[in-house]
């Protein structure tokens, strides 16, 4: 069997239209008991993917909805953070190290790839630890690590962190931009206009945090939410087990991706991320504003790794705003959809973005562009 059948074999049931048809008509049937409307938020930009790829949002019934949420780490990320990282990358022998689509977001300067374009050394890796590679191939730079990203990839800036100390690396800093989950979500229910009646829980950030993290949303708020899989079977299994809630008048955290995910998480990577980070008072979410203790730093015994203490002078801290057309922020909140923005698909497409979600490929506008089923 060659490799390409053998990966196909996994990955088949959850993609199995039957599959997928079969739990439609359950929900067609729960959506029948339903005594209102229901709108549904995925928290996570993957989720948000794989309901525009497989075309979800199509076989729903009237009284359910999909609303998209907050969760993906480069749509909301804040101009001024992106303009950090520009004023870095053109800093006389600074390499500049970011994850996958942030280098493609627009700051007020332009974005890194523009930055590139201008002679800046700015590169991208799949993994935070590539970049130990790069900082042991050029001792005479000071390589900048732009990193990114919610509970998921902590631990592997954490890990990285770690090595660098064990291998005593001199010339490796770090441009801390993690943001943790549960904070955003609680802001956009604390907003009395809020329409969001239950969660789709993200799948890798629960790996690591585990499940517990939204014991609240549940118990204080009376959310029902369910830890989804990235598949579309996972989604759509997700989507009938919040019916079930709302039918049995039940209102509890329920693990759907169980094959990863548990009430604990990864504790060891828990333990990690203690060890080297801290609480920010405040941090500002792009379209969302400023939400307290929602986003880490390093703790100060390892300050002199925070590139924003080292270049303190050089980096600007007031806030920026976004292009005065986009409705990022409100899509972010799920109170809009892509669909709802003026210039959407017109001045804003993926070569020539205008927001964040239009840029990261877990952005909601992207997602609805590429998929294009609501066009
Ligand atoms: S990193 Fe994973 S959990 Fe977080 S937003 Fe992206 S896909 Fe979702
Ligand atoms: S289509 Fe573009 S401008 Fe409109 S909300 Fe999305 S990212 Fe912003």
């Amino acid at each position: 069997m060659s490799r390409e059948l053998e990966l196909k074999e996994l990955y088949f049931g959850f993609r199995n239209p039957q599959t997928i048809k079969a739990y439609a008509k359950l929900i067609e049937e729960e959506s029948k008991k339903l005594t209102r409307d229901v709108n549904i938020m995925e928290v996570c930009g993957g989720h948000t993917h794989t309901i525009m790829k497989y075309g979800l949002n199509q076989i729903l019934p009237k009284n359910v909805k999909f609303i998209h949420g907050p969760g993906c780490p480069v749509c909301v990320m804040p101009k001024e953070r992106i303009d950090h990282a520009y004023i870095l990358a053109g800093q006389k022998d600074v390499i500049l190290i970011t994850l996958g689509d942030m280098i493609k977001v627009p700051g007020s300067h332009g974005s890194l790839q523009d930055a590139r374009a201008k002679g800046a050394d700015v590169r991208f890796v799949y993994s935070p630890a590539d970049t130990l590679k790069i900082a042991l191939q050029n001792p005479d730079k000071t390589v900048v690590f732009f990193a990114i990203g919610f509970e998921t990839t902590t631990p592997m800036t954490a890990a990285l962190i770690e090595q660098v100390i064990k291998n005593d690396i001199k010339n490796l800093l770090f441009h801390i931009n993690h943001v943790t989950v549960p904070e955003p979500m609680r802001v956009l229910l604390d907003d009395e206009t809020n329409k969001i009646d239950a969660f789709i829980g993200p799948a890798h950030v629960s790996v690591i945090s585990g499940s517990k993290i939204y014991d609240e949303f549940a118990q204080k708020y009376k959310k029902p939410l369910v830890v989804s899989g990235f598949e579309p079977v996972d989604v759509i299994k997700s989507l009938y087990m919040i019916l079930k809630q709302f039918n049995e008048k039940r209102c509890e955290v329920e693990v759907e991706y169980s094959r990863s995910v548990t009430k604990e998480g990864n504790t060891e990577a828990q333990k990690l991320n203690e060890k080297f980070f801290e609480r920010r008072e405040h941090f500002r979410w792009r379209g969302i504003g400023d939400i307290s203790k929602s986003a880490l730093k390093l703790r100060d015994e390892y300050s002199w790794l925070d590139v924003e203490a080292v270049y303190k002078d050089i980096l600007p801290d007031q806030k920026i705003d976004d292009h005065k057309l986009c409705i990022c922020g409100d899509i972010l909140k799920g109170k809009a959809n892509p669909k709802d923005c003026k210039v959407f698909g017109k001045a804003c497409k993926p070569q020539t973005p205008l927001g964040s979600c239009m840029v990261s490929s877990e952005g909601a506008c992207a997602a609805y562009y590429k998929y294009g089923n609501l066009l």
